[in-house]
């Protein structure tokens, strides 16, 4: 049993050990990074199948798609940080398969790596439409990679019109970006209302509110039932029967778990890389961060996909790696930039929960959310200052008189000294 704390796996590996990561995306690099600032003095080895390093993934559907953001400026470090912390960065690599026994991973070219401790931080994976609805058309993208990205800049002209499938958060975000650089816009939602698995429907309603008055069209509780067009795509027939035209479709239809890698090496998946609550995967070697990794919490399930919990559970995964056994207390955060919509959201929020609703001085509002009189979560709408009062508020696990909130009177700072 692993558990025991005299497991050899339970050991902080020393100077003589190899840290393998593999995945070199937002979770992969903080987990080098925290691995270093907790002291790790082995060998640390950050594995990427993509050709470069760390990069940034949400200006890619924004600025870099729109040419205002150079290709340098999306690094997450500069090129010399990685040799100063003695992180060998292997780009252009992919791991074929965990040979768990001897500790070793496996390359395509036939190489292989030893490791001590390995992090799997392989991320997720744009889901693609079926067969039958994309029929091989081109013209259609999904968005997660730079080369995603960098194909669709190619047809991202002014004045085309864009089809956007799904309703989240990569679907509203395009739609906005697209519309602002004036193509025509659709966006289909099978679900009755946007971004259903991950906002609030207060909050789903003032981001549609706003596409609709910046002129994106919405069609919502249908899907596409197939793509029109001999060989580029040229619009798309809906579930009700509405044609519309398109010159381009982009996908925003959700993210699968990176799981290949650890389920072929008999590693537990469910819903993601199984890991407990500390991160660890049912190998005592092996430990999982990021949007692959489902943590085994007391209220159930956890996995994220967001900037957030790749940057929190990496931390947490390199706390532990080095011996802390703390277990995960996510304290989700993120953001949507959409048109001049700077939306903030702290805490889960779900279906049933209290909703107050706070006026700002200007156009920015917040909602704040509570189960059982508990504060679970708040949403700045262009109120940033509302945000971080919230967020600090649900670390503190205190929670404001909802009256106060609702009266513009009440300073928020005065909210975030009241007690529990
Ligand atoms: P998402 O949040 O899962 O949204 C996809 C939406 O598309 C869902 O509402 C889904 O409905 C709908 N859908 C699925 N199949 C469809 C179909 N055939 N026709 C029409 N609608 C369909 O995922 P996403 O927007 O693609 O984003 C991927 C991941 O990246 C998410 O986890 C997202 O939160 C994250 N992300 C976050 C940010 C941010 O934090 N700012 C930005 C970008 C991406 P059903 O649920 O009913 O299937």
């Amino acid at each position: 049993m692993y558990r025991d704390a005299d497991h050899p796996a339970n050991a902080s590996p020393g100077s003589d050990s190899t840290v393998v990561i593999v995945g070199a995306g937002q979770a992969g690099l903080s987990a080098a990074e925290k691995l270093r600032a907790n002291g790790f003095a082995g060998s640390l080895v950050l594995i990427g199948e993509e050709p470069h390093p760390p990069y940034q993934r949400p200006p890619l559907s924004k600025d870099y798609l729109l040419g205002e953001l150079e290709r340098d400026r999306l690094k997450l470090k500069p090129e010399d940080w990685y040799a100063k912390h003695q992180i060998t960065l292997r780009l252009g690599t992919g791991v074929v398969a965990i040979d768990r026994a001897p500790r070793s991973l496996r390359f395509a070219d036939g190489g292989t790596l030893a490791y001590d401790r390995l992090v799997l931080a392989t991320g997720s994976r744009a889901r693609t439409l079926p067969d039958a609805v994309s029929r091989g058309l081109a013209g259609i993208f999904t968005i997660r990679s730079l080369a995603d990205i960098d194909r669709l800049r190619e047809v991202f002209d002014k004045g085309g019109r864009l089809l956007v499938i799904g309703g989240g958060y990569i679907g509203l975000e395009i739609a906005a970006v697209a519309r602002g650089h004036g193509m025509a816009v659709n966006v289909v939602e099978a679900a009755d209302r946007l971004l259903a698995r991950v906002a609030s429907a207060e909050t789903a309603t003032a981001v549609e509110a706003l596409h609709r008055s910046r002129g994106v069209s919405f069609h919502l509780g249908t899907g596409v039932s197939e793509l029109l067009g001999p060989d580029r795509v040229t619009g798309a027939r809906l579930g009700d029967g509405t044609v519309i035209a398109a010159d381009i479709v982009v996908a925003g239809i959700g993210g699968l778990p990176e799981t290949a890698l650890a389920g072929e090496a008999g590693l537990a998946i469910e819903n993601g890389v199984a890991v407990d609550s500390h991160g660890r995967t049912d190998d005592p070697y092996i430990w999982a961060a990021g949007d692959c990794a489902n943590f085994s919490l007391p209220e159930g399930g956890l996995r994220m996909e967001s900037v957030g919990n790749a940057i929190d559970s990496a931390d947490l995964v390199a706390r532990n790696i080095m011996g802390a056994r703390q277990p995960y207390k996510p304290k989700p955060w993120f953001w949507s930039d959409q048109f001049d919509l700077k939306l903030q959201i702290a805490g889960l929020s779900r279906p049933g929960d209290m909703v107050v609703v706070r006026q700002g001085q200007g156009a920015g509002r917040s909602h704040w959310y509570f189960r059982e009189n508990r504060l679970v979560a708040v949403d700045g709408l262009n109120a940033p200052r509302d945000y971080l009062v919230g967020k600090r508020l649900l670390a503190a696990a205190v929670s404001p008189d909802p009256a106060q909130l609702l009266d513009p009177a009440v300073a928020l700072e005065t909210l975030a000294r009241s007690p529990a």
